[in-house]
C-alpha cells in the first residue's frame, strides 16, 4: 500500500515575479467565507457592487463591465471572439510575448492579422501604427498591450487609441498587468474593449479576468453577421447573467473567487487609484536605485518602464536558473525568468499590488546581492540597500 496522500501545504513565498503577486491576507480570508448560491439575492447584490468597483478600477461608466470566470487569457479571447468576424482585418502591435497571443486569437477567429512589430523592450511605436493603418484602410480593429509583462515596457494607450479611431478602428487593449498599477483611464482614453487579470496589480488569486466594453464595441457585436464561435465567451449570452434585470443561469459563477476579487477591489478603493499608482512608482524608484547601485542595467529605457515589472539584464557569466533556484530555496523569494528571445538574458522583478512595498524592495535587493556575490558575479557590493533607502526618503 502506498502511503495515503495528505493535505497540500504550500510554502510561504514572497512573489516578486511577473504574477501571481502576493495575495493580501484580507482577500484569502474573504474567500473562506460561506459559499452561497450564484442566484442568491445576497450574491446578486454583491455582483452589482463588483460592477461598480470594476468601473472605478477601469475608470469607466461602461455598463458592460464584468469579471470573466477564467484567467486573463480568457478575457483576451472574449475580446477577440466577440469583436472579430471571419475575414476581418486586425492590426496587432507586437513588442513582446503577449502581442503574439493576440495574433493567434485573430487567426483562430478567422481574421487576418497585420502585424506592427517593435523591438522587445520598446514601447509600441505610434508612427509605425499610423503607417500600417494608412496602407490598410479596411482594417476593423487595432489591438495592443498596455503593459508588456514579458519585457517591462509601457505603451501610450491614449495616443495609440486616438490614431486607431482616426482610421475607423475599434481598440482592444491588454491591461492584465497595468490595472491597478499604472494610470489607466478607459473612458477618457476611449478604449473600446479591455481585459485584465486578478493576479497582478490587484493581488487577488489567479483565475478571474475583469473586462469592459463600450457602446461602440456593443454596436459592433450587435451588427455581427456570424455567431460568436465560443459559446462560453459569447457576450450576448454572458450578459443574461451579468447584465441588469433578471439574472439567468449561464454558468456557475466561481463564488468564493469572486468574494476575493470583491475584497481586492474594496482594498483598491480604500487606498485610492491615484495613491496605488503613486505607490507602485515610488517602490519602483527605490528598486531602481538599488539595482543600479549594484551595477545592474534595465532592459527598457527610462520613460517607457513599468513600475510593477522591472526587467534587468543578467550580469555576464551568471547562471540564470541557478540564481533563481537559490533565491527560492534560501529566501523563499520568486523572481521571473525571461521569456522567448529574452530567456537566460534577463530577470523580471515584479512589484505588483500588495507585493509593491518598501520591505519587499529591500529584501529583494539584499537577497539578490548576497546570491550574486556567492557566485562571484561582477557587481558592486554594499551599496544597493542604502541607495534604495535613500530613494524611499
Ligand atoms: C499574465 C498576462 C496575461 C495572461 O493572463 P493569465 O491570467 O495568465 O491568463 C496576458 N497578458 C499580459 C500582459 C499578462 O501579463
Amino acid at each position: 500500500m502506498p502511503a495515503p496522500i495528505k493535505s497540500f501545504h504550500p510554502p510561504k513565498r514572497t512573489l516578486m515575479g511577473p504574477g501571481p503577486s502576493d495575495v493580501n491576507p484580507r482577500i484569502l480570508e474573504a474567500m473562506s467565507r460561506p459559499t452561497i448560491g450564484h442566484l442568491d439575492p445576497v450574491f446578486v447584490s454583491m455582483m452589482d457592487e463588483m460592477k461598480a468597483l470594476l468601473q472605478y478600477a477601469f475608470q469607466t461608466k461602461n455598463p458592460l463591465t464584468l469579471p470573466v470566470s477564467a484567467p486573463g487569457s480568457a478575457g483576451m479571447e472574449m475580446c477577440f471572439v466577440n469583436l472579430v468576424e471571419p475575414g476581418d482585418k486586425v492590426i496587432v502591435c507586437q513588442n513582446g510575448a503577449f502581442g503574439g497571443r493576440m495574433k493567434e486569437n485573430v487567426e483562430r477567429c478567422g481574421g487576418v492579422a497585420v502585424m506592427v512589430e517593435d523591438a522587445w523592450g520598446s514601447a509600441v511605436d505610434a508612427g509605425k501604427l499610423e503607417d500600417v493603418l494608412k496602407k490598410n484602410r479596411d482594417a476593423k480593429v487595432v489591438a495592443f498591450v498596455h503593459a508588456e509583462t514579458s519585457t517591462g515596457a509601457l505603451s501610450d494607450v491614449k495616443t495609440l487609441a486616438g490614431i486607431a479611431h482616426r482610421y475607423g478602428c475599434l481598440v482592444i487593449v491588454d491591461a492584465v498587468t497595468s490595472l491597478g498599477g499604472s494610470p489607466l483611464k478607459v473612458d477618457e482614453w476611449e478604449i473600446d474593449a479591455i481585459y485584465s487579470g486578478s493576479q497582478k496589480c490587484l493581488s487577488c488569486t489567479p483565475g478571474l479576468s475583469p473586462v469592459s466594453f463600450n457602446e461602440r464595441a456593443v454596436e459592433r457585436i450587435k451588427a455581427r453577421k456570424t455567431k460568436v464561435q465560443s459559446w462560453f465567451l459569447d457576450l450576448t449570452l454572458v450578459m443574461g447573467y451579468w447584465g441588469s434585470g433578471k439574472r439567468a443561469y449561464h454558468h456557475t459563477a466561481p463564488i468564493n473567487a469572486l468574494y476575493g476579487l470583491h475584497e481586492a477591489l474594496v482594498i483598491l478603493q480604500e487606498e485610492g487609484l491615484e495613491n496605488a499608482w503613486a505607490r507602485h512608482a515610488r517602490n519602483h524608484q527605490a528598486l531602481k536605485a538599488g539595482v543600479e547601485a549594484m551595477g545592474l542595467k534595465f532592459v527598457v529605457k527610462e520613460g517607457e518602464r513599468l513600475p510593477q515589472l522591472n526587467s534587468i539584464y543578467i550580469p555576464d557569466g551568471v547562471d540564470d536558473a541557478a540564481v533563481r533556484a537559490a533565491l527560492l530555496k534560501d529566501y523563499n523569494l520568486e523572481i521571473g525568468a525571461g521569456l522567448g528571445a529574452m530567456a537566460g538574458k534577463i530577470w523580471r522583478i515584479g512589484l505588483m499590488g500588495y507585493a509593491s512595498n518598501p520591505t519587499n524592495v529591500l529584501f529583494c535587493l539584499s537577497a539578490l546581492e548576497e546570491t550574486l556575490a556567492h557566485v562571484n558575479a561582477p557587481i558592486k557590493r554594499g551599496a544597493a540597500v542604502a541607495a534604495a533607502h535613500r530613494a524611499l526618503g
